[in-house]
């Protein structure tokens, strides 16, 4: 019964169970009423029915009544369970059924007792009687004393008809109950079946196997979404036990160049094949420096990345920005032969954390500017578009291959797998650059094409500067 099936068939059963017995109650109530009704109409229309026989018999010569018509007249009201008993004024006729076949009478009282007794074994029923006056020429003549079961009795045929019908609706509502039930297993079955897949297949998940996907299709709205979410869940910790993998995989390949180098330096020195001199110190210092550095760029891609990063935006010119990263490049692109430009127009008004956008634009512009040849340039173009803010980042550098370009916000991905660690990048930059601008509430991409250049566009939220009292510019 613990069950959510066995509570639906119980519920289900109880709810059948109940109506069934109040729709029971109600016709039987129905049919008492009605047969109680007819019984008593249908005596007063047999009483009316004895009264005009009786006045019939009534002789106006000697005001007196056939006492052998009252008699058949009697017998026959006798049978339907009316005893009749009539009397002229003065007594002259005293004629009572009870006198002539007082045993009868007996029989028929005890008999339609326990007929109403056997239907209702709280009846409150008993003898009773009635008396009219009967009429000649609107006079009356005498009395007639209609003496009866009351308040009403049924007879044989109708107290079948009764025990029949009351037998029809307790069978009737035994096949209900039993439809009801069969048809709450088979609701139960099909709203618990899929409930079930779902729990086992979250305890596989719960038991470490991601690769679990339930197939049942369900039309419940509730538990398709129970079993997508589950679906979901599945697929996104599966995803991320691949990233977590993939992640140490990566992360050990990268320190081990740079710890081999470390050792290989440490172990000639200790064995005094090398020389501690300055020089090679300095060398272990640059593979120390990049040791911090890949483990610092993995923290904050981390940071990053955690689902509840939560990054301070404020509003500022995006003008002060440029300005700031393009004192930063200004010796490199000078050596370079490069030109850096900027389409921006004045006020440039972007709502982001300003050290965080400082960080993915000189991941960008620096990236541009490396793979971009002497005597060419590199653009940063700001674009109010509807709703967003649009930053591109331009280069007519060697470009990257159609098949590679979905891959470079990958961590640890070089389109160049030349490039060594002591070159330069180590793939991280686009990662933190894609993590930073998504904390944002902004989106990233890239456009290349070989040997013409390479876009990056950033795609960030207008935010609210339409209603922000801090407005620090105007909008143009
Ligand atoms: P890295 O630190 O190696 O530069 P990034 O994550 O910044 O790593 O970039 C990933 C890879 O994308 C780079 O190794 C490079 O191959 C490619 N890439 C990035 N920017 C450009 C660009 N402007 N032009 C050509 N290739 C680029």
């Amino acid at each position: 019964m613990n069950t959510l099936k066995g509570r639906m068939i119980a519920s289900y059963s109880l709810i059948s169970l109940l109506i069934i017995v109040i729709l029971g109650i109600l016709i039987n109530f129905s049919v008492d009423k009605g047969f109680e009704n007819y019984a008593i109409t249908q005596r007063s229309q047999q009483i009316d029915s004895i009264i005009s026989q009786v006045n019939q018999q009534f002789d106006e010569g000697t005001d007196l009544y056939n006492v052998d018509g009252l008699e058949m007249i009697g017998n026959a009201a006798l049978q339907n369970g009316i005893f009749m008993h009539v009397q002229t004024l003065k007594k002259e006729i005293d004629w009572d059924i009870q006198q002539h076949k007082a045993q009868e009478c007996m029989i028929q009282l005890q008999h339609t007792d326990k007929n109403m007794h056997s239907l209702y074994p709280n009846f409150q029923g008993g003898y009773t009687e009635d008396t009219y006056d009967l009429k000649y020429n609107d006079k009356v003549v005498g009395y007639l004393t209609a003496g009866y079961y009351g308040p009403y009795s049924l007879n044989d045929n109708e107290l079948i008809l009764i025990k029949g019908l009351n037998r029809s609706i307790i069978i009737l509502g035994v096949v209900f109950l039993l439809i009801a039930i069969i048809f709450g297993i088979f609701m139960a079955r099909h709203v618990a079946a899929p409930i079930v897949k779902a729990t086992k297949a979250a305890q596989k998940i719960a038991g470490g196997d991601f690769e679990v996907q339930i197939q049942e299709t369900t039309s419940m709205r509730e538990t398709a979404r129970l079993i997508n979410s589950i679906n979901e869940m599945a697929e996104e910790l599966k995803r991320n036990e691949q990233q977590k993998k993939q992640l140490s995989a990566d992360v050990a390949h990268e320190l081990r160049t740079p710890l081999n180098n470390l050792q290989s330096h440490m172990e000639a020195m200790i064995d005094k094949i090398w020389e501690p001199s300055t020089e090679r110190l300095q060398s272990c210092h640059v593979e120390i420096m990049r040791l911090t550095q890949i483990v610092t760029q993995l923290q904050d891609l981390y940071t990053l990345e955690s689902k509840n990063t939560h990054i301070e935006s404020d509003y500022f010119d995006f003008i002060d920005l440029y300005k700031s990263i393009f004192t930063d490049f200004e010796m490199t692109i000078k050596s370079k032969g490069i030109r850096l430009m900027g389409q921006i127009p004045s006020p440039a008004p972007i709502y982001a954390n300003m050290p965080r956008l400082k960080q993915c634009m000189v991941n960008l512009i620096s990236n541009a500017i490396h793979y971009t040849p002497e005597g060419k340039n590199v653009t940063v173009i700001y674009e109010k578009q509807e709703n967003h803010i649009e930053l591109r980042v331009c280069d007519e550098g060697s470009g990257i291959a159609a098949e590679e370009l979905s891959h470079i916000f990958e961590r640890f991905y070089r389109v160049d797998k030349s490039r060594s660690y002591m070159t330069g990048g180590m793939g991280v930059g686009l990662s933190i650059t894609k993590a930073i601008i998504e904390a944002h509430g902004g989106t990233i991409y890239a456009e290349s094409q070989k040997e013409t250049g390479t876009t990056f566009i950033i795609s960030l939220p207008w935010g609210d500067f339409d209603n922000h009292h801090k407005i620090p510019i105007s909008l143009g």
